[in-house]
């Protein structure tokens, strides 16, 4: 006897969710401000860049642009250009953000880890935390800062540098 014919299967429908990573290092210097996640820390050393050199900030927007498949940071904001010498990277990321949500992005969750052997991170998590949410337009509790040291371990383990890692979830709603 015949199989009978099944029905084709309905396209499903595109997906909604997207993940995109960024990955970001500076070199530290001393008598720098040491920006990250757009606070000020009091420290000796400061990230060295064409921006402030939030690395926080910078992983950030590179997951952000990843995930929504918008390229990168410096296709976005090139170092070349002038116009983003000394920028507040606060500011670039909110440029990114007010774009994607124009085109109805929107964070479902990041997560992030720095990774500095000083200063001491910890009591500043919260505060970066509410900070990222504010530039993203979600909740702190959709955000997650984690620290990590390198066990005094080459270029970051000898305070030369600093550099963060970031996960991102997007919707498109
Ligand atoms: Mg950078």
């Amino acid at each position: 006897m015949a199989q009978p014919t099944l029905p084709t299967p309905p396209t499903p429908p595109t997906p909604s969710f997207r993940i995109g990573q960024g990955y970001d290092l500076h070199r530290l210097e001393a008598g720098r401000p040491f920006v990250l996640g757009g606070l000020v820390i009091d420290f000796d050393k400061g990230p060295v860049g064409h921006s402030d050199g939030d690395v926080l900030l910078h992983a950030a927007t590179d997951a952000l642009l990843g995930a929504t498949g918008q390229g990168d940071i410096g296709q976005w904001f090139p170092p070349s250009d002038a116009r983003y010498k000394g920028a507040d990277s606060a500011e670039l990321l909110g440029q990114v953000m007010a774009q994607l949500t124009q085109a109805g992005w929107q964070v479902v969750n990041l997560d992030s880890t720095v990774f500095a052997e000083a200063p001491k991170l910890s009591p500043y998590k919260t505060e970066l935390a509410q900070r990222l949410a504010g530039l993203l337009g979600i909740d702190a509790s959709q955000i997650n800062v984690k620290a990590k040291t390198m066990e005094g371990l080459g270029a970051i383990g000898s305070q030369e540098a600093i550099a963060a890692s970031v996960t991102v979830l997007m919707q498109q709603v």
